[in-house]
């Protein structure tokens, strides 16, 4: 058995002053989004996705805190993830969806933790397993509706009922996973219900999970007996065609290390991308694409121009970014701020107020979901909350 043991967040012991950007976690704003969540599901138990660190917030931090407003299923995508959680959640359900790979059986049986088996040979290895040790273990079933990705097919989830092996252990809980739930009016949400169903009907009585945070939304309320939100919890907005129901959990203030002037006709950054028309007031930021915040929200173009690009509040004002984001810094342009506003030292929001991390996303030509799964490990970490 390969031995796995609980692994510290790696970040968060770098001084605020020491660091070039402080991420701001708000636990209590968490525990208010699940809340939130649990009140949209009906009558189906609320569970918490925490894979990914807790989408970059800190799987130590987040998982109690989750714990404490009342959640006691969680889902994350590794098994070195759950024996993380599990360190901060002992009694909690613990699944890991990206299945069962060989020989681990036994670290599952140790840390209590419930596989998500998505193949008939997955399925097969946990129940060989349950059955040498004479023991009926947990496990959830993965039946794919749509995604083409993981879990069993719907064919075959309709043959599960004659599988033998299903008596050796106890299938906890039957899931599918949404292809487009935050798109509400696609037609493939209803297909999928439809064909969820199908299979959850020859198998009465094992408790079901279809909805992510957007899948909670959807009008057909396709919530089962447990839903399964992850990017809602940590701010994101799972109604993308209406305003976001969620509170804001992450914010990211970068500190400004120089201010300069550049003149007109002259470039800022590599290769020259961005062009100063005019002369412009550039402020340089001590963060950049080493710490997870995308080089794809690069400001290529001239100075004025309208760009999909990375933004920043300065002194409350939205200012662009100028040039190519680089690995330890970013470049804005600071120009509109009146002078003496901004100063050597200040800090500026990257993430936070009007900077949602769903406009982060689409200014980076990616979704928010990336932004926070790639906050870094070089920024400090503050944590407000989590008492209650
Ligand atoms: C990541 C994931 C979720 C959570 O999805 P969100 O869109 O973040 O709410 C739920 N179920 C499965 C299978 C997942 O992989």
């Amino acid at each position: 058995m390969t031995k796995i043991t609980s692994q510290a967040d790696p970040a968060g012991d770098i001084p605020e002053s020491a660091a070039g950007g402080v991420l701001h976690i708000d636990l209590d704003a968490l525990a208010a989004n699940w809340r939130i969540l649990r009140d949209n599901a009906g009558d189906a138990e609320t569970a918490a996705v925490v894979k990914a660190n807790a989408y970059g917030t800190g799987i130590e931090k987040a998982v109690p805190a989750l714990g404490k407003a009342g959640c006691r299923t969680f889902f994350v995508a590794h098994l070195g993830e759950a024996v993380r959680a599990r360190a901060v959640a002992p009694d909690a359900a613990i699944y890991v969806l990206n299945g069962l790979f060989s020989d681990t059986c036994a670290t599952y049986a140790a840390f209590d933790l419930r596989p998500v088996l998505g193949s008939f040979e997955e399925i097969e290895e946990w129940a060989g397993f349950c059955r040498a040790q004479s023991q009926k273990l947990k496990a959830a079933i993965h039946v794919d509706t749509g995604m083409n990705r993981l879990g069993l097919t719907v064919p075959q989830g309709l043959t599960l009922k004659d599988l033998a092996g299903l008596n050796d252990f106890e299938t906890a809980l039957l899931m599918s996973h949404f292809v487009s739930a935050e798109e509400s009016d696609n037609p493939l949400n209803g297909e999928q219900i439809e064909a969820f169903q199908a299979v959850r009907a020859t198998l009465p009585g094992i408790p079901a999970s279809l909805a992510n945070s957007s899948g909670i939304f959807l009008k057909d309320k396709p919530h089962f007996d447990l839903a399964r939100p992850g990017y809602a919890l940590y701010g994101g907005n799972p109604t993308p065609d209406r305003s976001n129901p969620m509170r804001p959990v992450v914010g990211l203030e970068g500190r400004i290390v120089q201010l300069r002037w550049v003149e007109a006709d002259h470039t800022v950054g590599y290769n020259g991308r961005w062009i100063a028309l005019t002369k412009r007031r550039i402020a340089t930021i001590s963060i950049g694409y080493a710490d997870g915040y995308p080089r794809s929200s690069s400001a290529r173009g001239k100075s004025g121009d309208e760009l999909l690009a990375g933004m920043a509040l300065v002194a409350g004002q939205r200012c662009s970014f100028a040039g190519n984001v680089s690995m330890d810094l970013i470049t804005v342009d600071v120009t509109d701020v009146p002078e003496a506003e901004v100063k050597r030292g200040d800090t500026v929001t990257l993430i936070g107020g009007e900077l949602t991390i769903d406009e982060v996303g689409r200014r980076a030509g990616t979704i928010g979901y990336e932004i926070l799964t790639g906050l870094g490990a070089r920024y400090a970490r503050t944590y407000r909350g989590g008492k209650s």
